[in-house]
């Protein structure tokens, strides 16, 4: 019996991986990281003071393709305009990944007084604007450059094959009738020729402090709906309202109609549910009942099944709400991108690797998020995991620095350094990798 205990102590201390051995793989991907970390830095800086908007991330997506060739990848360019996809075939037999970045800024004119901040102006719809990465994913390219550098200077012992995706117009595209970077990407096929058994994705956070990183088993960030609804009336005087049909009055019935309903119609318990307008348009002058109002806003939601429910009965309000008046109502919602929910083995399997990466504490359970990712679209086509990664700097309260889109969003550049070795832990664990 002792013999025996004693055997299976010496086979399990062969078969596991000493502490040793873990922490050599650890200092090993740490200086992986450490490698890559001023080229990441610089390309982030130039990414930065170049920003593109959606869809037109043509000199971003240069600089992508220039560099994973510099790799001797095969890379392929022009995927959904300007989205740049290689795969990275490791020495060993092994599973496949993905591994997501988006490339696109926002229509926002910087504030934050970098050297390196914007000066870039276009038009957006109409509107003269700046350009500017208040989102982060000037960050985001660069950190997967530097995991894709990382990685293929270890080609010859990685097991599996990656795939580096960067997507343009995440944040939706600057000209109506556009379509959104991941679904189109989707659509033309990158996940066609080269289907992976998981998909990661990461986005720096400036409601996390640096050093930490966010994540959240199942739903983690909201699905985001664009709703347009139109009511349509009569024309007449202002001082005769008996006359025509008022469409202002019966929008903002269906408006306050819209909130009771989430409040009491919804089982915010189960799931919460935001539904917003943003817009309310309606008429030309003073004393003139309008023909028509029209609202327009979004629905954000993290359950499909209670999104169906909820532009069911918003139709209905819409429609019963201008029955009553003798007015029209037509309700039109357009799926920005569905809800991005975190594979829950995947999960469990990514978080200890978050941990190595960023250290145990500084792993957090993220609470639902009510902004949307169309990294969803990929998450949707084959498991994936999504993580935050804290990008505001020691000594800011997280809760008070500008949030991401702001043109004050200011990001840590140690966080580039987490989102390296987050992403590379994530991945090389998964792999098999030693
Ligand atoms: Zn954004
Ligand atoms: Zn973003």
């Amino acid at each position: 019996m002792r013999h025996q205990l004693l055997s299976f102590l010496i086979a399990s201390l062969l078969a596991a991986p000493t502490f040793a051995q873990e922490a050599d793989a650890q200092s090993d991907i740490d200086a992986a990281a450490r490698a890559v970390q001023k080229d990441v830095v610089a390309w982030r800086r130039d990414i930065h003071q170049h920003p593109e908007l959606g869809n037109h991330e043509v000199r971003t997506a240069k600089l992508v393709a220039d560099q994973l060739r510099k790799l001797g990848l095969q890379v392929k360019t022009g995927i959904a305009h300007t989205g740049v996809v290689a795969v990275l075939k490791g020495g060993r037999p092994g599973p496949r990944i993905a591994l997501r970045a988006d490339m696109d800024a926002l229509p926002v004119t910087e504030q934050t007084g970098l050297p390196f901040a914007s000066k870039v102006k276009t038009t957006y719809r109409g509107q003269d604007v700046g350009v500017m990465h208040a989102c982060g994913h000037d960050a985001h390219v660069a950190i997967l450059l530097g995991v894709a550098t990382a990685l293929a200077s270890r080609k010859a012992t990685l097991p599996g094959e990656v795939m580096f995706v960067f997507q343009p117009s995440e944040e939706g595209p600057p000209n109506a009738g556009e379509n959104f970077g991941a679904k189109l990407m989707l659509d033309q096929g990158v996940f066609r020729d080269f289907k992976p058994d998981a998909v990661f994705g990461l986005h720096v956070w400036a409601g996390l402090p640096v050093g930490q990183v966010g994540v959240r088993s199942g739903p983690m960030l909201a699905a985001a709906d664009e709703w347009s609804l139109t009511v349509r009336g009569a024309q007449t005087h202002g001082s005769r309202p008996w006359d025509g049909v008022d469409p202002i009055t019966v929008a903002a019935q269906i408006l306050l109609g819209t909130q009771s309903l989430i409040a009491r119609q919804v089982n915010v318990a189960a799931s919460p549910a935001v539904l917003t307008a943003g817009q309310f348009n309606a008429g030309v002058r003073f004393n003139i009942i309008p023909d028509e109002a029209k609202l327009v806003g979004t629905l954000r939601t993290f359950d499909a099944a209670q999104r169906e429910d909820i532009i069911a009965r918003f139709r209905r309000t819409a429609e019963d709400f201008a029955r009553a008046s003798g007015a029209t109502a037509t309700l039109d919602v357009a799926a920005n991108a569905p809800a991005t929910v975190n594979d829950p083995a995947l999960t469990a399997r990514v978080r200890p690797s978050l941990q190595r990466a960023a250290g145990e504490a500084n792993v957090i359970e993220m609470p639902l998020v009510t902004v949307a990712e169309d990294f969803a679209q990929f998450a949707n086509a084959v498991p994936g995991v999504y993580f935050f990664v804290g990008s505001t700097a020691k000594g800011t309260d997280p809760t008070k620095a500008p949030i991401n889109h702001s043109p004050q969003f200011l990001l840590d550049e140690q966080s580039l350094d987490v989102g390296v070795r987050a992403m590379l832990h994530v991945a090389l664990d998964y792999l098999g990798a030693k």
